[in-house]
């Protein structure tokens, strides 16, 4: 399995774990996690269930005992929805199965009638269902059966329905909520990492040229440091020119440490996906605690056993031995105090220099979190946190309200080597179909790229030129993180 198959999953496994939704000024969140309406559930067969899961969502699932054409559950309003051109379901799944889809109506009658309603229903046909995303339901793209009246929108109907008829079809899905009244103006968030001294050179001047603000994710040791990374003189400059400054921490600690766990009867390995870069400062006896991982027993405090070299540890595992196990987990290699310094000092440093605008929005040094970190971020007051996102599951974690629905998990799309302007543009476009954010990171731009990191500088410009003209068109806004963010606060 590859490197970020493996981030990916970790990624995915962590993402169901905060949730805050963030519909805009405008906006209205049918919100299926609270347990506190009445939420009536049907299904046209024997077996079909809705239940409030400890998940924290509604959780409609197919029993084992088919055959059913549908289940799902119905939210009861009134509703106005008349301002919204587009809408979001939050959602998510146990499996990644593909045999389901999801159908949802708008029912404008009372009662059970279906006489006028407008229904979409093809929702997530033939993609990998991951544990939670944001679909898009652009009003535009629903099918309406006798009179609409979205100022009195009766009820919505979510359905889970198999796509083959008879099919087993064991998905369970999970109701977070239904967004409505969004902005149907996608923005894209164009961002660079680190301060390296390219986007100084070459990337500021071609969206400069483009009218285009970027955001720089930083790293306050580092500036001035060496002749890879942009001076303070020159961070200076972008900021006065428009560009954000965020917070990256002080030093780019990594603030956990994503790894494998391999069992052997009573004894766990925890091996760190990277060996080559990461060391594990633990020592025997050391207590770590464990979470994300894809089986339960690993999950929680483990005293450590052994240590193997500076790449692995091993710790007891409670329950029956068994067969060795693989899974994916997260441990802090620092304390949450330590966590909060690298944090507070980068804050520290752009207070000190004037870089205000951003200092409430963060990214992961390589996009590595779990609920410790979340944890330290929203005590300290920060609104966003972005992290990274990779191949294959980018094609179904977004399009998307990125943020909208949890704003400390923001995937972004990276910018390679071999990353193509036309690749990102079919990105930017799929957005603007469904007026979705997409965040774009890069760490530099090179002639001729000497690292994976560096994007080619001829791509680079096709990109931004692409920005342009789509935006020089009204298709979309090239916002920086805090504009993005305070466009959706209230
Ligand atoms: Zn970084």
């Amino acid at each position: 399995m590859r490197l970020e198959h493996r981030l990916v999953s970790l990624l995915a496994a962590l993402s169901a774990s905060a949730c805050i939704p963030d519909p805009g000024p405008n906006g209205l969140v049918v919100d299926f996690t609270s347990g506190s309406f009445d939420l009536a559930s049907f299904a046209n067969a024997r077996g079909a269930s809705s239940t409030f899961d400890p998940r924290g969502a509604t959780r409609v699932a197919y029993s084992s005992a088919g055959p059913h054409e549908f289940t799902g559950v119905e939210a009861p309003g009134p509703w106005d929805l008349s301002r919204s051109d587009l809408f979001a379901l939050d959602v998510g799944f146990d499996t990644t199965t593909t045999l389901t889809r999801i159908v949802v109506f708008f029912c404008f009658d009372e009662g059970d009638r279906f006489d006028n309603y407008a229904s979409q229903g093809d929702l997530l046909v033939g993609v990998a269902k991951p544990r939670r995303l944001n679909v898009p339901i652009p009003r535009a793209s629903l099918e309406v059966h006798g009179t609409a009246n979205w100022a009195n929108v009766k009820r919505v109907e979510i359905r889970l329905v198999p796509i083959e008829e008879g099919a087993d079809h064991p998905d369970a899905m999970y109701l977070y909520g239904l967004i409505a009244n969004v902005s149907s103006r996608p923005q894209v968030i164009l961002a660079f990492d680190d301060g390296n001294a390219s986007v100084y050179a070459l990337a500021y001047p071609l969206m400069s040229a483009a009218r285009i603000p970027g955001t720089l994710y930083l790293n306050g040791h580092s500036i001035g440091d060496t002749p890879t990374k942009m001076t303070l003189r020159q961070v200076r400059e972008l900021y006065a020119a428009g560009w954000d400054v965020a917070n990256h921490t002080i030093d780019h600690s990594r603030l956990t440490q994503p790894g494998m766990i391999e069992r052997s009867d009573s004894t766990a390995t925890f091996t760190v996906n990277n060996p080559s870069v990461d060391a594990i400062e633990v020592h025997r006896g050391d207590l770590l605690r464990i979470q994300g991982a894809d089986q339960p027993e690993y999950d929680g405090p483990q005293v450590v056993t052994g240590v193997i070299g500076e790449t692995a540890f091993t710790f007891r595992v409670a329950g029956t031995p068994r067969a060795a196990a693989t899974g994916w987990i997260s441990t802090p290699l620092l304390q949450a105090d330590v966590i909060r310094s690298k944090i507070v000092q980068q804050t520290e440093w752009m207070l000190q220099n004037g870089f205000t605008r951003a200092l409430e929005h963060f990214a992961y040094p390589q996009g590595y979190f779990d609920d410790e970190v979340v944890g330290v971020l929203r005590d300290l007051g920060f609104k966003t946190a972005r992290t990274v996102n990779v191949e294959p599951f980018s094609t179904f974690i977004w399009p998307n309200y990125s943020g909208l629905a949890d704003p400390y998990h923001i995937p972004a799309l990276t910018l390679f080597s071999a990353t193509r302007s036309a690749s990102v543009l079919a990105d930017v476009d799929a957005a603007i179909a469904v007026g979705a954010s997409l965040h774009i990171y890069g760490h530099g731009v090179a002639d001729a790229p000497a690292s994976t990191e560096e994007m080619p500088t001829a791509e680079f410009a096709a990109l931004v030129d692409g920005l342009r003209s789509r935006r020089d068109a009204g298709l979309l806004d090239v916002e920086t993180i805090s504009t993005w963010r305070s466009a959706r606060t209230p």
